[in-house]
């Protein structure tokens, strides 16, 4: 591979996982679609049967193209290695299936992402698994909550819809010593703003339909180990077989080099809009990281280096048809699932029916925005008359 001798992250979205050398100067490492991989020898083919063969020997368990896009990752999240996935979600169920055996008790972010808790109650608890959801501020407390069967604390920081700030470090703590295994859903920060295996998590998860790959065109993950849980993680994803194709791995690894003007660009519009909510009379409060009001904002300023574009703002309470007359009038602030791609997206949510361990107190109107890589001009204008219309309507 390439030399990227650089820890300066601007550098390395651009020359990480990259080989032209191997492939006649070209840039790019081209789209390896393929099932079979032909051997030389049979000895070649015995070692590939008794998995020690050390190139690529099936379509399923990757291919230059797979290996430079996780490569690129591996670089940014300080990991031993990545390993690409069919989807987000797929990034979350292979490790948690990797790990987790019939018996094992799994502490549970209460604020993790909703499939990933729907995975947790309709699956894992079918095979076995004890799941025990906790208040994402729980910190050095977690403690308590520990089991003799604990095996797995999966974390996710900040929380999906209401961006609760995790103290990562005081969790990995309470766990290492007990040989419990951290895993934690770091899409939100994407690998440029934290790096959880530098803070001792032992597995880094991203839906990479996210930020990295950005243009809102395609599903795909990526989970990243360190040295000593790589072995059972790989085992694991090889068995299960939600690898992504040659092609999705391409677009994602496209998406990496314009990641970091990308997400420079995300970070200081959301900074922008939510300067601008916090002035309206119609916000109760600012739910983005880097702002006093979110909770946990003391250690999103002590372990990160950045925030992105996602954020909540809590309006005060309105009538449905209030909701609607601006939703369906935005020019720019799209509705739709996702987020991380270069639109601008908006969003009503209510986090009760997800939540367990913890109580959501505020009944007004709660809504997530995406900011995109439009100007940021047009946004506020388009939030302005968005507003204007939700108090006509009111
Ligand atoms: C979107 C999302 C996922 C799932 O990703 P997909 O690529 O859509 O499967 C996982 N975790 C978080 C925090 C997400 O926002």
């Amino acid at each position: 591979m390439t030399d990227h001798s650089s820890d300066r992250p601007a550098t390395v979205v651009c020359h990480a996982g990259r080989e032209p050398e191997a492939y006649h100067g070209f840039l790019n490492t081209p789209v390896f679609n393929g099932s079979t991989v032909l051997f030389q020898t049979l000895d070649d083919l015995e070692a590939a049967n008794a998995g020690t063969f050390p190139g690529y020997a099936y379509g399923r368990y990757g291919n230059p193209t797979a290996a430079s896009f996780e490569a690129c990752i591996a670089a940014l999240e300080g990991a031993y290695q990545s390993l690409a996935t069919a989807s987000g979600v797929a990034a979350v169920t292979v490790p948690l299936l990797s790990f987790l055996n019939s018996g094992d008790h799994l502490l549970m972010v209460d604020t993790a992402y909703g499939p990933t808790r729907k995975f947790c109650d309709q699956e894992l608890t079918r095979l076995g698994v004890e799941v025990t959801y906790y208040d994402p501020l729980i910190g050095a407390g977690i403690e308590a909550l520990l089991k003799p069967n604990t095996r797995v604390i999966f974390l996710e920081s900040p929380g999906s819809l209401t961006f609760e700030v995790q103290d990562i470090p005081a969790i990995v703590a309470v766990a290492k010593p007990r040989g419990i295994v951290t895993m934690i859903d770091n899409s939100w920060a994407s690998p440029l703003y934290f790096q959880p295996l530098k803070h001792g998590v032992d597995i880094s998860i991203h839906s990479a339909t996210k930020y990295i790959n950005g243009h809102s065109d395609i599903v795909i993950g990526v989970v990243s180990a360190t040295k000593e849980a790589f072995p059972r993680l790989k085992q694991g994803y090889g068995n299960i077989g939600a690898v992504p194709t040659a092609q999705d791995c391409y677009m994602a690894q496209r998406g990496i080099r314009t990641l970091a003007v990308r997400v420079k660009q995300h970070e200081a519009s959301a900074l922008e809009l939510a300067r601008w909510f916090e002035k309206r009379p119609e916000t109760v409060k600012l739910l983005h990281p880097a702002f006093a009001s979110c909770p946990g904002h003391e250690v999103w300023k002590r372990d990160f280096s950045g925030s992105t574009g996602l954020f909540g703002v809590l309006l005060k309470p309105y009538p449905r048809k209030a909701l609607e007359a601006m939703m369906n009038g935005m020019r720019f602030f799209k509705m739709g699932y996702s987020w991380g791609g270069y639109e601008s997206l908006m969003m009503p949510f209510s986090p009760q029916a997800v939540r367990s361990a913890t109580r959501w107190q505020h009944d007004g109107l709660n809504l997530r925005i995406h900011a995109g890589l439009e100007d940021v001009a047009d946004l506020l204008d388009d939030l302005e008359a968005g507003l204007k219309r939700l108090n006509a309507a009111a």
